[in-house]
């Protein structure tokens, strides 16, 4: 740095008017003058790049005059070295004491007009130029007594010596100021640069006033010849700082109230009036001793009360803090809330362009279903053992939060890959274990959906993916993650292509009902009809009802088709009544989905549906699967109402479900439909089959029906009845028919009959 170049020839050249007589001490002013220069030109910079922070702006390019004002003084000081000979380099004439006093006064200005960071402004400018003035008279007092005291040769110099200890006085105001600054913390400066900046006014006014201390070394002679190198280079590195953090926001850290300058200032002051005091003895000894006391008693009364003050303002400051918690987390967990991940994303994500990141929602599986059967108490406890759990499986700098409801937040900073994905798996791992709450053992699973962070990536879009994934993962089934990929994109695509023809398929008679037959075991007699939806569309042919089902479930049109599905079966079998008699299937069968069973006035539509047709309510079966019911509520009580109707109900797919036969009792089903899955392991010593043994035992105990689906072959069939199954429904029966086949069979059979 060239100015630590200049302040190195200052020193170098001080040394060499010392001890060669020869060199005329006026040189010395003159690296004085370029290091003032420079730091005016970096003042100049350093203004220009601090852009939007008009703060620092403004404190540099003020900042520029001062050197320029120290600069004038010295070309005062050099004019009359070189005109005369004679001069002591002490004292100043009054036109460059003006000017280096306007240099001080100019620094304290600018510090004064300072916006500050705090409301109380007049109060705080108030309160620095009291201590302003401490400092300036106690400078002043001991300047005095320094100069008239230990360095009696002075006296020669008459009333010059008044402008310079004023000089030093000011100086050491300004030095002061800066450090008020930088311990309040004044219109957001960086603290170390306004540090810097006192420390510079305090090494250029002590500068002055060290000069009689080595006036005997050679007369002209003056110890700003250096210090005035020295203040510059301590400025500029003030300078060069906010140069390197511009544009970077200070940091906001709690402020220190009280100041101890008043205290140092009187505490000298004191010792200095009994050294007088000492020296006079007396009465002025007495009356010095009286005052000591008085001002260390006042000082002491303030302490305390400060003291106190503090205290107060520290409990005012922990209630602050716990407000800003409360702000920021959720009661319940003590998780970040949605806030403050949302704001901790944001920043991980501006930070990231060098360090990799993800970001996973978990979503736990069905715990509506646990708040609505065992209330809101248990669903509570279950979440904080979540979040503790969540909170074990991630290091210390990740962040979990509960973004409400059941749905959790992970952001993990420096992750990606299989890093991530491994923080995943522990987690499914960890929520595995039962949950114990409030007296339930509880299982829990949760879909997680995992993204990661990309260049300059927004926020809400990386949510979204992660929301995309979250419910991928919940499709695939439950309990496990999915991450996020193109491939999910397209597949989001199709499915919102899907929802779109679903809409008009409707109106456009797209959709036709199949039937197949529910029979008596052994001999196949048909008992019973399900009604099976199919959807041809126009464009692409045949979609499958496990595609497009689920879809009309999320996007509610499953609300107006499954009222269609619902009078269409029903004059269907009304029908079939007319024409076959006694012949005709003795039951239809209605698959009804939870959304359906969610919609209030669904009992009415059956009410009217059956007003409609004339079926005899008795010989309807609504087929509903566990889940749906499982989750309780209003599913619930549209099925009792259904029931005071005198609709039978079947629980469908049971045993995939939750299985818990608790809700046996709580809900009013006639028929357990057996899952196919457990049909297929009838044959071995499976699992499946002690299940579907024991299941045929619970219904007979319960006075339930039980139908076993998805039987395809003779085996099977038989090994059902021989466990005592008495209803079957599959493949080897019956394919589901249309209809006309439907039609053609029941003609055979009448005509057999
Ligand atoms: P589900 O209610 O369990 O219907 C039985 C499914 O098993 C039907 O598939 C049927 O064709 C099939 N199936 C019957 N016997 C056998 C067999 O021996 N082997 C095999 N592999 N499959 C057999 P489908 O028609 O594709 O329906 C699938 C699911 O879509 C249904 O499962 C039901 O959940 C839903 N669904 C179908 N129609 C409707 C409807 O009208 N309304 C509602 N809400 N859902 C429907
Ligand atoms: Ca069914
Ligand atoms: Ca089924």
């Amino acid at each position: 740095m060239a100015m630590a170049g200049v302040l190195a020839i200052s020193v170098g050249l001080f040394l060499l008017t010392v001890y060669v007589p020869a060199v005329p001490p006026w040189v010395n002013w003159l690296p004085s003058m370029a290091s003032c220069l420079m730091l005016a030109r970096a003042s100049w910079r350093t203004a220009k790049v601090c852009g939007r922070d008009r703060v620092a702006r403004r404190l540099w390019r003020d900042l520029t005059v001062v050197p320029l004002l120290v600069m004038l003084g010295v070309v005062g000081d050099l004019r009359r070295a070189v005109v005369d000979p004679t001069f002591d380099g002490v004292t100043h004439d009054i036109p460059t004491a003006v000017l280096y006093g306007l240099s001080i006064l100019s620094l304290i200005w600018m510090l004064v007009r300072l916006p500050t960071a705090q409301r109380r402004e007049i109060n705080h400018t108030a309160r620095f130029a009291l201590d302003a003035a401490t400092v300036g008279i106690t400078t002043g007092i001991f300047a005095w007594y320094a100069i008239t005291h230990a360095f009696g040769s002075v006296e020669a110099a008459g009333p010059n010596v008044v402008p310079m200890v004023v000089l030093a006085a000011l100086g050491l105001c300004g030095s002061l100021a800066f450090v008020k600054v930088s311990m309040i913390g004044m219109g957001g400066l960086d603290r170390v640069i306004t540090r810097l900046l006192a420390l510079a006014a305090a090494v250029g006014a002590a500068g002055g006033g060290l000069t009689p201390l080595i006036f005997d070394l050679r007369p002209g002679l003056s110890s700003s010849h250096v210090t005035i190198s020295a203040t510059m280079l301590v400025a500029a590195f003030a300078a060069d700082r906010q140069r390197r953090i511009a544009g970077v926001p200070p940091e906001v850290r709690p402020r220190r109230r009280s100041s101890l300058v008043p205290y140092v200032a009187v505490a000298a002051t004191d010792g200095l009036l009994l050294f007088v005091g000492t020296a006079a003895g007396g009465i002025f000894l007495v009356v010095a001793i009286a005052a000591v006391l008085l001002t260390a008693l006042v000082a002491l009364r303030q302490v305390h009360a400060l003291l106190e003050n503090d205290r107060l303002l520290r409990r005012v400051d922990a209630g602050q803090a716990q407000l800003a918690h409360r702000a920021n987390h959720d009661h319940l967990t003590d998780l970040a809330n949605r806030t403050l991940f949302e704001q901790r994303t944001r920043e991980a994500l501006a930070g990231s362009d060098r360090r990799a990141m993800s970001l996973a929602l978990i979503d736990l599986d069905d715990f509506k279903a646990i708040n609505d059967r065992l209330g809101h108490a248990v669903g509570d406890a279950l979440l904080v053992v979540v979040a503790a759990r969540l909170r074990e499986c991630v290091r210390g700098d990740d962040l979990v939060a509960r973004l409400g409801g059941d749905e959790f937040g992970l952001l993990l900073d420096g992750l990606r890959g299989t890093e991530a994905t491994e923080v995943l798996d522990r987690i499914t791992e960890a929520l595995r274990r039962p949950v114990h709450a409030l007296g339930y053992d509880l299982l829990v699973s949760a879909s997680v959906g995992l993204a990661e962070g990309w260049a300059d990536a927004e926020p809400q879009e990386l949510l979204r993916r992660a929301d995309l994934a979250m419910y991928a993962a919940k499709e695939r089934g439950k309990g496990r993650h999915a991450v996020y990929d193109a491939e999910l994109e397209k597949h989001q695509a199709a499915d919102a292509e899907l929802g779109a023809a679903l809409r008009t398929a409707l109106d456009n008679d797209e959709f036709t009902l199949v039937y197949q037959p529910i029979v008596r075991l052994p001999d196949g007699h048909w008992t019973g009809m399900e009604t099976l939806v199919r959807w041809h569309r126009p464009d692409r042919g045949f979609v499958g009802p496990d595609t497009f089902i689920p879809i009309a479930e999320r996007t509610g049109l499953i609300v107006p088709l499954g009222d269609w599905i619902l009078r269409t079966a029903l004059r269907q079998a009304a029908e079939w009544d007319r024409t076959y008699g006694a012949a005709a299937p003795r039951e239809i069968g209605i698959n009804v989905s939870a959304r359906q069973l969610r919609e209030p006035g669904f009992a009415g539509d059956v009410k009217e549906a059956l007003a409609e047709t004339g079926f005899d309510p008795e010989r309807v079966v609504v087929e509903v699967t566990e889940t749906a019911v499982f989750d309780g509520g209003v599913a619930l009580d549209t099925l009792q109402n259904l029931v005071g109707l005198g609709v039978k109900v079947a629980l469908d797919d049971f045993g995939t479900g939750h299985s818990s036969l608790g809700l046996l009792r709580t809900c009013p089903a006639d028929t357990l439909k057996v899952d196919k899955s457990f049909v297929d392991g009838i044959g071995g010593r499976s699992e499946e089959a002690v299940i579907a043994t024991a299941m045929i035992q619970i219904t007979n105990g319960l006075h339930l029906q039980a139908v076993a689906e998805g039987v395809e072959t003779a085996e099977q069939a038989e090994t059902l009845y021989r466990l005592g199954y008495r209803f079957a429904q599959g493949y080897h029966f019956s394919r589901p028919l249309s209809p006309q086949q439907v039609a053609s069979h029941l003609d055979g059979a009448t005509v057999a009959a």
